[in-house]
């Protein structure tokens, strides 16, 4: 019997592995999500059936926790708004975390059975999936808006250290006191081990955010792996490996995008919300009407846009798809530029756009495009702001200094649509709002990209 349910999970891995290769490539993606949602299936039945392979065979509770979990995954994926996805993700991503933290708590209350080398990786597994756990609650309820400011206190680094250190040497102790754990003991190091993720993530905000969600997503991913081995269990193995090798090398994209370290993430003082040293601005906003920047759009030979979160929040992806058609029908060469942190997800920008059907060869990423905003005639910036912020360049003193950016101050023309003066992520003002070249055009990104393929329509 072992035999066929090891082939089944060698499947279920095979799966994932497919799928996962599949959602490289935005064509492929969603085929990539049905395969490796089928792999989940085959790997959950299978242990459902054969429940003794994880050492648990309490069936009312396997269907309490597969009834209340799926239905609930069920109602809010199928609920949520699209721009609520990435507080979801992190949400999610978290449970996986805990989930696997509670494996490891729970098989260190039965540590009688288990061997030191099992005991030791439990907790591994224990500090990590806390941790995770912890984080992404903190980085839901920054991306939620529930909380708006990086938390900083004196001697914060140094607190923070005395509580990694605490939790190291508690595991330290679990992992070396046999078969006799005390609870006590236990619950402490679950609590310092929550604790770390929350004071480790507290201070973090700014552009840096994404470089800490993919970095929960990898711990995650490496806290399944190690219930894997401590369950001797093939299939969570090879999914958490998968899962933390593929959120490894996200969080090293996200730390090169914002051109940090990882440490200098997670120690400095970098990923501060923004303070009164945002620099002299000078300059003055000027706004533009719809119809005239229509006309610029439409008289243009090379227009690139630029969508940021706003975008997502208007849901002006299908009215900007609307309008690229129009402008190349003018004969106009449209392009779309995506910085790899815009939005609040990875991806998040390249998944709008497919869905409003633009073709992927108009999508460019930042390295690919940015030397080309210099021949371009108009810049259209929709909803985006840190992004397209030029004091990444310029002030060392800002938060975001050193990220690089998309050069949208370098095209002939910069027309910004945004609702009003509101900040982006970082709360860092933006200088290219002020330049001689830009005009702003206030509105809600949908109703005034609506506006402008009026003015190009009515051009004829
Ligand atoms: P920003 O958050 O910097 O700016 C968004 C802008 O959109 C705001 O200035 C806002 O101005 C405007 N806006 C909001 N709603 C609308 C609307 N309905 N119509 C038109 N405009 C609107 O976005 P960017 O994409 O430039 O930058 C992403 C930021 O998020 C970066 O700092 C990044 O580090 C961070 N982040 C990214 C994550 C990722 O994985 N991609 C994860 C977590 C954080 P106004 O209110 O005036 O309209």
């Amino acid at each position: 019997m072992s035999f066929i349910i090891n082939l089944a999970y060698f499947a279920a891995a095979v799966l994932f592995i497919v799928g996962l290769k599949q959602m490289a490539s935005p064509v492929t993606a969603r085929r990539g999500i049905v395969w490796a949602g089928w792999g989940m299936v085959l790997a959950t039945v299978v242990t459902f059936l054969h429940p003794e392979v994880v050492g648990f065979v309490n069936y009312l509770l396997i269907l309490l926790g597969i009834g209340i979990g799926g239905s609930l995954a069920w109602y809010t994926g199928k609920r949520v708004a699209m721009t609520d996805m990435p507080q979801m993700i992190a949400l999610y991503n978290g449970m996986g975390g805990g989930a696997a933290a509670g494996i490891g708590i729970v098989a260190l209350m039965q540590a009688d059975t288990l061997a030191w080398t099992t005991q030791f990786i439990a907790v591994l597994g224990i500090i990590i999936g806390s941790v995770a756990f912890s984080g992404s609650l903190i980085a839901f309820a920054k991306l939620q808006g529930l909380i708006k400011k990086s938390i900083r206190f004196d001697r914060q680094q140094k607190i923070n250290l005395g509580v990694l250190g605490g939790t190291l040497l508690l595991g330290l102790i679990i992992a070396f006191s046999g078969s006799q754990v005390n609870g006590t003991l236990l619950l402490l190091f679950v609590l310092l081990a929550l604790a770390f993720g929350v004071l480790m993530t507290i201070p973090i905000g700014g552009a840096d955010m994404p470089v800490i969600i993919s970095l929960y997503n990898a711990l995650t991913g490496l806290a399944v792996g190690f219930k894997g081995l401590v369950l001797d269990n093939a299939a969570l193995m090879i999914a958490g490996v998968v899962v933390g090798s593929a959120g490894t090398l996200l969080t090293q994209l996200m730390a090169k995008a914002m051109n940090r370290p990882l440490s200098n993430v997670l120690f400095s003082q970098f990923g501060e919300t923004a303070t009164e040293e945002q620099g002299e601005i000078t300059g003055t906003l000027k706004p533009i009407e719809a119809s005239d920047a229509g006309i610029m759009m439409a008289y243009a030979n090379k227009v690139i846009i630029v969508p940021g979160y706003g975008m997502a929040v208007a849901q002006a992806q299908h009215k900007i798809w609307e309008l690229t058609q129009r402008l190349q029908e003018r004969g106009v060469d449209v392009k779309f530029a995506i910085h790899p942190v815009a939005g609040r997800m990875p991806g998040h920008m390249n998944v709008l756009l497919a869905e409003a059907g633009v073709p992927y060869d108009l999508i460019y990423d930042l390295d690919e495009i940015n030397t080309e905003f210099k021949t371009a005639d108009v810049a259209v910036v929709i909803g985006a702001n840190d992004v397209v912020n030029p004091v990444a360049r310029t002030n060392p003193e800002s938060p975001i200094y050193g990220m690089p950016i998309l050069n949208v101050d370098e095209a002939k023309n910069v027309i910004v649509i945004k609702r009003g003066k509101g900040a982006g992520f970082s709360g860092v003002e933006n200088h290219l709002f002020y330049a001689d070249n830009t005009r702003m055009l206030y509105g809600d990104g949908q109703k005034v990209a609506g506006e402008l393929v009026a003015a190009v329509k009515g051009l004829g």
